[in-house]
């Protein structure tokens, strides 16, 4: 595995603060940085979650503290622990490590539960019997207040209300526990938000225990302050939710004072980033799962071939702003392409096999060539290649009548064959239908291994494989799941942004024979072709190879 580029001293915003809290006086002089990072168990981790996990644990990393890895498990439906163990593995992946920091918020509920019956008390809660549509209707608007008929019912009956919706006396939606803040808020978070619901769904955990469970903007400051978290860090559609943070934390009983930072979320052009349009790419079977290689899933990306240290690398150079911003996908394989470059060793496939015959070859005759596994890469060492008469080339390198500028295989043209000969194509073979089927040539022995003795100018090279050697291959070539570079967009319906040709499977593809034990996760530059990763499903008798990424970079440096 590549070596993870740690971003040098790096200072964000986020660090900026921090660094004035630990001044004597401020805030967390004399603390301990102590940071969380809370997926939701309900799919699995994508490439935005790992913005927000380099940001929480290299924060704790850089300060020298702690990082809980916490399920935010609070919303009984869809939550799954195989997506905990996913969002796990996920993480290791990364090389990211909570020790024996694991949580999960559904295991604070008796105490979130003490926490309200204490704000009902203070006569900062009450239970509201209005529907979700009523709520709805008498939130008010800029000019307006909300209303809410039970603001003012007497505390006694909100206990004794609040206890029997916990103990599963009425209906869904028949009643709510709100929070007592202030109806004309010009932040609609602030008006009387509703702290429990009533869902009588059972929870992962926690079974049939609860039929009410707490809304987010209540349980997460809890969650923070039962860790002793020092800096919730989230994404900015949290930010309007701060103020309610920070009334939570400062009404409820509890001795904690984190604080919430926001930064900008991360967005990828040609991709969804959200978990529930991944999930309905993945139900109704768009992809082949979670880890299909073109989801933007941790391992969808695994799957196709990124490494840790690519992955690293593409949120270190983003960076860390409060500025919302949609990055290039060509960022992401610009870091790819830089990590494989100088870490795949380089191979021979042809993707569309035709057949080559040197006909000047002595029928039954092999050599070896020796030839380099990663000539960026000193003392990376060589591997053998073999040669014979009959050789399989690509299908468009051939051309029996070339275009303009061609310069691979067209009759009387020169080419080398890589790391071989060069050969003067002669001819071809076609079938009755007219479809070439063989390309004939003829080697100058004087040319072996990159030889020219008088000097000679090739047109081109062009990469081979010995068809007496070769193994066959499935070869998947990629390209981009969206080809609306904005599918993500609110005003748009994503599934029609889908890039129809985004997969092409190559079943009769050829590799060359030092491939034979390629296990998943290697991957090798296929000469010409691009970067390619052995697929989790690939077994020595039908290799599988999945294209990572082409050679041509897309990406601008601007
Ligand atoms: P989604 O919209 O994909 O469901 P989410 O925010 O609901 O995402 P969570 O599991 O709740 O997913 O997120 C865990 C953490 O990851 C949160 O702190 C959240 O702010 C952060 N996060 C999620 N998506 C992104 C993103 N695209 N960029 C940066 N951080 C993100
Ligand atoms: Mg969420």
């Amino acid at each position: 595995m590549a070596e993870i580029i740690k971003p040098e001293g790096s200072n964000n915003f986020i660090h900026t603060i921090i660094d004035e809290e630990l001044q004597e006086g401020g805030r967390c002089y004399g603390k301990t940085v102590h940071t969380r990072f809370p997926p939701e168990p309900n799919g699995y981790l994508h490439i935005g979650h790992v913005k927000a996990m380099c940001i929480d644990f290299g924060t704790a990393e850089k300060y020298g503290g702690l990082c809980n890895l916490r399920m935010d498990d609070t919303n009984p439906a869809k939550e799954d622990d195989e997506f905990v163990r996913a969002i796990q593995e996920d993480i290791r992946w990364m090389g990211f490590d909570w020790g024996d920091r694991f949580f999960y918020a559904s295991d604070y509920f008796d105490t979130m539960y003490d926490l309200a019956v204490g704000l009902i008390k203070k006569g900062l809660a009450y239970v509201c019997e209005q529907t979700p549509e009523e709520v709805q209707k008498n939130r008010g608007d800029l000019t307006h207040p909300a209303v809410s008929p039970y603001r003012d019912r007497p505390i006694e009956e909100s206990l004794d209300l609040f206890a029997r919706m916990k103990a599963g006396e009425f209906a869904d939606g028949a009643m709510t526990l709100r929070a007592k803040i202030d109806l004309a808020s010009g932040n609609f978070n602030m008006r009387d938000p509703v702290i429990y619901r009533i869902n009588h769904q059972p929870h992962h955990r926690q079974g049939d225990k609860w039929c009410i469970y707490p809304m987010y903007d209540f349980a997460h400051p809890i969650e923070d302050m039962i860790e002793q978290i020092t800096h919730s860090l989230c994404s900015l559609e949290f930010e309007n939710h701060r103020p309610l943070y920070n009334w939570v934390r400062d009404n409820v009983d509890y001795e904690a004072d984190p604080r919430q930072i926001e930064f900008a979320r991360l967005g990828i052009d040609h991709t969804v980033l959200s978990k529930r349009k991944l999930r309905k790419l993945v139900e109704e079977g768009y992809v082949s799962g979670w880890d299909d290689p073109r989801m933007p899933t941790l391992c969808g990306l695994r799957r196709r071939g990124y490494t840790p240290a690519s992955v690293r690398n593409f949120i270190d150079r983003i960076g860390v702003a409060k500025v919302p911003n949609v990055v290039e996908v060509a960022l992401l394989e610009h870091c790819l392409r830089e990590d494989l470059n100088q870490n795949a060793p380089r191979a021979m496939a042809v993707l569309r096999p035709l057949k080559l015959t040197v006909t000047n070859y002595p029928d039954g005759q092999t050599e070896q060539f020796e030839t380099e596994n990663n000539p960026v890469q000193e003392n990376s060492g060589t591997h053998a290649i073999s040669f014979s008469k009959t050789l399989y080339i690509e299908e468009d390198d051939f051309m029996e009548e070339p275009i303009k500028g061609y310069r691979r295989f067209f009759p009387g043209n020169e080419v080398r064959l890589k790391g071989a000969y060069i050969v003067r194509c002669t001819g071809c073979v076609k079938d009755a239908d007219g479809k070439v089927t063989e390309v004939l040539c003829e080697y100058d022995p004087e040319t072996r291994g990159g030889n020219t003795p008088d000097g000679r100018k090739v047109g081109g090279t062009v990469h081979w494989v010995d068809a007496n050697t070769a193994l066959d291959a499935e070869v998947r070539l990629y390209d981009a799941l969206f080809d609306d570079a904005d599918p993500d967009a609110a005003d748009k319906d994503f599934l029609a942004c889908l890039n129809p040709n985004s997969l092409e499977v190559l079943k009769n593809s050829k590799v060359e024979a030092s491939l034979t034990g390629a296990v998943c996760p290697n991957s090798y530059q296929f000469l010409r072709l691009g970067y390619f990763c052995v697929d989790k499903d690939s077994t020595p008798d039908h290799l599988i190879f999945n294209r990572s990424v082409s050679l041509k970079d897309a990406f601008k440096k601007k």
